[in-house]
C-alpha cells in the first residue's frame, strides 16, 4: 500500500477513532489519574473535526506539576500520573522589561539599539530561520512614522516596506515546499473550518515558515493579528507579503524595545476586535495581556506556547494560581523535543560554524559539553565530517551513551589546551569559565548551542587586559596580551539561531503542532481543560509525525489485530504511553 494511502487511511481511521477507554497505556495516563485533566464525557463533541483524531475520544493532554525545587533541585516535573519529566532548565527568574503604556516618546536610534539587547535575550529558545535578503535598505524612517496601505487599500499593519511583498511571497512559496503537514492540513480543511470564529493573536518569529503557519490558520478559518517575538528575526519581505495578503502584522527587523511592546500592543489593543486565542513564543505577549488587558482573558479560550522560556512562565503563573485559561505546552511535545533538539542541531551546528568561520571540520579536535539531544546531534554531525570529538557529561547515563557511540568522555580541563572547537549544549551555566578560556590554544573557536547565553562566561572576558575585535557579524576575536586570540561566536548566544538558518522541515513539525494545539484548545468543550498547563495528547504528536511521512515515501507497518491484542494497543495508536518522551 502506498504511503499516501496509508496516511489517508490513518487520518480516516482517526476521524472515526473510538479509542478504547481501557487501553492499558491510557489507563495510567494523566487524564485517567487526574480529575482536573479529565474531560466531560460528551462523546462526539470533537474539537478537531476532520483534521485530527476525535478528541472527545482521545487521551487528554496531561497537566504537569513542578516538583518542589527543594526536593529535586528544580530540574524536573512530575506528571499527574506520577511519572517524571524533564523541566526546562531555567533557573533564573525571568525579568520582564519595564512596562510602558506611553509609546509616543521614542528613544533616539542609539538608545533604541541599547534597549534592544534585553529583549533579544528573552526569546532565544525558539527558532527563527531569519535569513532576510532585503535588509540593506537605506530607508531609515521608522515604520511607525510611515503610512502604508496594501494594494486593496488596507493599512492595518506596520512593517518596513509593503513594496517588498512580491519578494516575500516567493520566500513563502519556498517554505511551503518543506512544510508538507501544514499544506496537508489546508487541503483537509477544504469545506471544514475548525478555527472558524477564532481570533488568534500571535507573537512569534516572523519568517517565511511562520507565514505558512499563519496562512494555514487563516485557511482553517481563523483571523490573525501578529507581532514579532524577537526584535531581529523578522524577515521584512515576508511581513510585507503577509500585510499584502490582508494580515495585520506589526513587525520589522531591528525594532527597539519600545517598538517591540508597541507592536504587541497594536495587535491586541484594537477597536472592534478581541483575541480569543493566544499563540506565543517566549511569553511576552501573554505577559503583556496579563499586565495591561487582564479582562481580555474572559474571552480567551487558551494559550499555546512554544518556547522553554514561555512555558516556564506559564508554570510560574500556574503555580501561583494566576493562570486564568488553559495553556498548551508545545515545547515539550515529543515531536518538538525529538526533532528540534536532535535533528535540527545535527544540521545547523555545521552551518553555523561554517558561515561564521569557514572552518574545515576534517581532523579538527572538538569538545562538546553535554550529551543530551542537542549534544548528540552536534557530535553526530562533527563525527560524520571527520572531526575528532570529545564529550563532557555530568550524567553517567548520557556519559555511557557517549562512550557507546564511540566518543571519548573527558573532563574539560583534560582537553582544553588541545581542542580547536569548544561547543556547549548543557542548558547549564558557567560550563566554560575564564580559567578554561585562558588555557585554550590560539585560534580556538568557542560557541554555545544551549538556550541561553549563560554557558560560556562571556562577562569574564570583558576585562581591560583583553582586546575585543569584531571580525564579522556575530564573530569576535578576543585577544590576550601575549597575542593569543580565541574566536567567540554570537557572544555566547545560541549559535544556530544567531548565525545560521534552521531547517524548514523541523519548523514544519513545530508549526503543525502549534496549529493542532490551537484547534484542540479552541474546540474543546467547556471543562475539558482547566486553568493549567497541558501537554499535547500523544495521539496528536503521532498525528503530526504521520503527516510528515509521505515526504519520504515511508511505508508504515500496521499492527495486525493479533499483534495489537498482544501488545495491548489500539491499532490506531497511541503507540507509546503518555510519559514516553
Ligand atoms: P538535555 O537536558 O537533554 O541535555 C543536556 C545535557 O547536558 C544533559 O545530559 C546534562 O547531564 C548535561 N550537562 C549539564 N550540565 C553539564 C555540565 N556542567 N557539563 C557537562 N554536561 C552537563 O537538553 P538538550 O535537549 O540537549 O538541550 C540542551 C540545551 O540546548 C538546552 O538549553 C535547550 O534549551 C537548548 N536547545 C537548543 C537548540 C538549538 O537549536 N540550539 C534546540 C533545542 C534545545
Amino acid at each position: 500500500m502506498s504511503v499516501q494511502v496509508v496516511a489517508a487511511k490513518m487520518a480516516e481511521v482517526e476521524l472515526k477513532d473510538n479509542l478504547a477507554r481501557n487501553d492499558p497505556h491510557e489507563a495510567g495516563s494523566s487524564a485517567a489519574a487526574s480529575p482536573t485533566a479529565e474531560p466531560p464525557a460528551k462523546a462526539g463533541e470533537g474539537s478537531l473535526g476532520l483534521l485530527t483524531p476525535n478528541p472527545a475520544k482521545m487521551p487528554q493532554a496531561s497537566a504537569m506539576k513542578r516538583l518542589d525545587p527543594q526536593q529535586n533541585g528544580g530540574e524536573a516535573f512530575v506528571n499527574r500520573d506520577g511519572t517524571v519529566a524533564e523541566a526546562p532548565r531555567m533557573k533564573k527568574q525571568i525579568q520582564f522589561a519595564d512596562q510602558k503604556q506611553e509609546f509616543n516618546k521614542r528613544p533616539s536610534k542609539i538608545g533604541r539599539r541599547s534597549l534592544s539587547r534585553s529583549i533579544s535575550q528573552s526569546s532565544t529558545d525558539s527558532y527563527s530561520s531569519a535569513a532576510s535578503y532585503t535588509d540593506s535598505s537605506d530607508d531609515e524612517t521608522s515604520p511607525r512614522d510611515k503610512q502604508q496601505k496594501n494594494s486593496k487599500g488596507n493599512g492595518d499593519f506596520c512593517i518596513k516596506n509593503i513594496k517588498q511583498a512580491d519578494f516575500g511571497r516567493r520566500e513563502i512559496e519556498i517554505a511551503e515546499q518543506e512544510m508538507p503537514a501544514l499544506m496537508a492540513l489546508r487541503k483537509r480543511a477544504q469545506g471544514e473550518k475548525p478555527l472558524a470564529g477564532a481570533k488568534v493573536v500571535g507573537c512569534t518569529h516572523i519568517t517565511a515558515q511562520t507565514a505558512v503557519l499563519m496562512e494555514t490558520l487563516s485557511a482553517l478559518g481563523a483571523q490573525c493579528r501578529w507581532a514579532a517575538c524577537n526584535i531581529y528575526s523578522t524577515q521584512n519581505e515576508v511581513a510585507a507579503a503577509l500585510a499584502e495578503g490582508g494580515f495585520s502584522v506589526f513587525a520589522w527587523k531591528g525594532e527597539s524595545e519600545d517598538d517591540f511592546w508597541w507592536c504587541i500592543d497594536r495587535c491586541v489593543n484594537v477597536e472592534g476586535w478581541q483575541p480569543n486565542m493566544i499563540l506565543d513564543d517566549g511569553g511576552d505577549l501573554t505577559h503583556w495581556i496579563y499586565k495591561k488587558y487582564p479582562n481580555m482573558f474572559k474571552k480567551i479560550k487558551g494559550i499555546v506556547e512554544e518556547s522553554v522560556t514561555g512555558v516556564h512562565r506559564l508554570y510560574q503563573l500556574s503555580k501561583a494560581g494566576k493562570l486564568c485559561v488553559p495553556a498548551m505546552n508545545v515545547n515539550d511535545s515529543v515531536t518538538k523535543q525529538k526533532f528540534d533538539n536532535l535533528y535540527c542541531c545535527r544540521e545547523s551546528i555545521l552551518d553555523g560554524l561554517k558561515r561564521t568561520t569557514d572552518v574545515m571540520f576534517g581532523g579538527k579536535q572538538v569538545v562538546v559539553c553535554g550529551y543530551g539531544e542537542v549534544g548528540k546531534g552536534c557530535c553526530a554531525a562533527l563525527k560524520a565530517m571527520g572531526s575528532i570529538v570529545y564529550v563532557t557529561e555530568i550524567d553517567p547515563i548520557c556519559a555511557l551513551q557517549a562512550c557507546m557511540d564511540g566518543f571519548r568522555l573527558v573532563k574539560l580541563n583534560e582537553v582544553i589546551r588541545q581542542v580547536d572547537i569548544v561547543i556547549t549544549c548543557t542548558g547549564n551555566k558557567n560550563v566554560v569559565v575564564r580559567e578554561y578560556l585562558d588555557r585554550m590554544k590560539n585560534g580556538c573557536i568557542v560557541c554555545n548551542m544551549g538556550h541561553s547565553n549563560t554557558e560560556i562566561d562571556v562577562a569574564s572576558l570583558r576585562t581591560p587586559e583583553l582586546t575585543w575585535e569584531r571580525v564579522r557579524s556575530q564573530v569576535d576575536h578576543v585577544i590576550w596580551p601575549d597575542g593569543k586570540r580565541i574566536v567567540l561566536l554570537a557572544e555566547g548566544r545560541l549559535l544556530n539561531l544567531s548565525c545560521s538558518t534552521v531547517p524548514t522541515f523541523v519548523l514544519s513539525i513545530t508549526a503543525t503542532t502549534q496549529a493542532l494545539a490551537l484547534i484542540e484548545l479552541y474546540n474543546a468543550p467547556e471543562g475539558r481543560y482547566k486553568q493549567d498547563v497541558y501537554l499535547l495528547p500523544k495521539k496528536m504528536d503521532e498525528y503530526v509525525a504521520s503527516l510528515h511521512l509521505p515526504t519520504f515515501d515511508a511505508h508504515l507497518t500496521e499492527l495486525t489485530d493479533e499483534q495489537a491484542k498482544y501488545l495491548g494497543l489500539n491499532k490506531n495508536g497511541p503507540f507509546k504511553p503518555n510519559y514516553y518522551r
